[in-house]
């Protein structure tokens, strides 16, 4: 027992967060809570199982797996940071209006009810005086804002007030300002000149080429979206505002994706590419847009990193884009404060509905008399929610991906069983690791062997404790 390296425990049993994952003849050893992936062979894995799990003392084997001992031994790797006490939000998010110029076939987010609806000045300035106060207290340098919608900028007039504003309060503060809007770039000249004078970084969804935008992204007035968006991303891409693109990636758009990275990079020089798959309603199925196939957009996902490598620009779908382990990879669970045109707080941003679907209480407080007043017991009740998902347990991805949306993927009583979801993120997962050991070749051997692909995606355990099933 004394010889037994030492894998420091905290709050986590570590020998439990540790995973072999077969690649081919090879097998990577991965523990992200250490960030160590040692890529290695079976008889390694299999002296590793007996020394850890079935604590066997064999100096010869404890020799010849050493230096995953010892790697094991010496990282120092932070366990997620989790928020405790009172609020420390991840940002205050601002929804101007639910309202919106577009009509993307994929798109859910329509309330008739609520369409019109803007927020108020008042509201969108007492959050901001809320959230500098809160950022001085906690002693954070930042006051970052981020504006979602319908479209934000529907509403540019609520924008420029709570931009202008929370300047004027980060000043008095001393806080820096950082202003992120997600938009669909369909905007007059006027309000991109706002933008690019005033906003540090915009997402803007833009799904591809004129065939592929204009298909998946009508206008309310039915007219085409291409060209407007993409002078919208033109003039962003020459300012000094950064430029993410998000591309909602369809059955019809996915074999075109290294197409669309060339031409993003080309043309806007983005500094981040967003793929997400398009996750089908009835609007998307009534215009003939499905989910793509996952082991399709795995293939061409990785087929556009090699392609944006050249450009120096930065590929990611949101189940791969951290690279400190986490509990959640969306808002919810890390205090995010989202302010509604109606005055809810709630910490995501989708129409209460969707979540409450699922059986789901996101909301976190609401604007009364002029003030933010947030319920310290839900937030607690999100951080907690956060830790909860079955599915996950056994999964490699469980740190990263984290479960991915709480709405959509790991909602309370979902399956357990991995969905399309979950096999994509684990190859993209596989992808991302062989890219970081840079083992291209081992990769594309994997990826071009369907049958080892599939296998592979639907492992249930991914974890060292159960290795000897997996051999049985
Ligand atoms: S089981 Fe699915 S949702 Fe959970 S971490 Fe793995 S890939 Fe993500
Ligand atoms: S729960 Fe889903 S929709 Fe809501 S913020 Fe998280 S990822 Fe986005």
């Amino acid at each position: 027992m004394s010889n037994l390296v030492h894998i420091e425990a905290k709050n986590f049993n570590d020998v439990e967060q540790l995973y072999v994952l077969p690649i081919n003849e090879y097998f990577i050893i991965y523990s992200p809570l250490k960030a160590i992936t040692a890529l290695t062979d079976k008889t390694a894995v299999s002296y590793l199982y007996d020394y850890l799990i079935k604590k066997q003392e064999n100096q010869a084997k404890k020799k010849a797996i050493d230096t995953i001992l010892n790697a094991l031994q010496e990282s120092t790797r932070e366990l997620p940071g989790e928020p405790a006490g009172n609020p420390d939000p991840y940002f205050l998010g601002l929804i101007p209006t639910r309202a919106c110029n577009g009509a993307c076939h994929y798109c859910d987010f329509e309330h008739v009810g609520r369409r019109n609806k803007k927020m108020s000045y008042k509201m969108a300035i007492a959050a901001i005086d809320w959230m500098a106060s809160r950022m001085k207290q906690l002693n954070k340098k930042k006051l970052e804002v981020h504006f979602f919608g319908g479209e934000p900028l529907y509403a540019p007039d609520v924008v420029s007030v709570a931009v202008h504003y929370a300047r004027m309060i980060a000043d008095q503060y001393d806080l820096l300002p950082y202003f992120e809007v997600s938009t669909n770039g369909l905007v007059s000249d006027k309000i991109t000149r706002f933008v690019t004078d005033h906003i540090n970084a915009v997402v803007l969804s833009l799904d591809g080429p004129e065939d592929i935008q204009n298909r998946q992204r009508p206008m309310r007035n039915k007219q085409d979206s291409f060209e407007p968006a993409v002078r919208f991303a033109r003039a962003v891409s020459e300012s000094n505002t950064e430029l993410y693109l998000r591309a909602c990636i369809s059955n019809v758009s996915v074999r075109r994706m290294p197409e669309i990275t060339d031409w993003f990079c080309r043309t806007f020089r983005p500094s981040i590419i967003n793929f997400e798959n398009l996750k089908s309603n009835k609007g998307s199925r009534d215009a003939g847009l499905l989910e793509p196939d996952p082991y399709m957009f795995a293939e061409q996902f990785l087929r556009s990193l090699q392609i944006a490598d050249k450009y120096n620009v930065t590929v990611l779908n949101s189940s791969f884009a951290s690279e400190k382990p986490q509990f959640s990879s969306c808002p919810v669970g890390k205090d995010t404060l989202i302010v509604t045109p109606e005055g809810e707080i709630n910490s995501c941003y989708l129409l209460p509905n969707r979540w409450e679907e699922r059986g789901l209480d996101l909301s976190v407080g609401k604007m009364k008399a002029g003030g933010m007043h947030i319920s310290q017991e839900k937030i607690a009740g999100l951080r907690d929610l956060v830790k909860k998902k079955p599915r996950c347990t056994s999964c490699f991805c469980k740190w990263i991906c984290a479960g991915g949306c709480h709405v959509d993927v790991t909602y309370p009583g979902s399956p357990v069983v991995y969905d399309n979801y979950c096999r994509q993120t684990r190859i993209l997962g596989i992808i991302d690791m062989m890219r970081k050991i840079d083992q291209p070749g081992i990769l594309e051997v994997f990826l071009g062997d369907e049958q080892q692909l599939r296998k592979f995606s639907m492992q249930r355990s991914d974890k060292l404790t159960d290795w000897s099933n997996h051999e049985s």
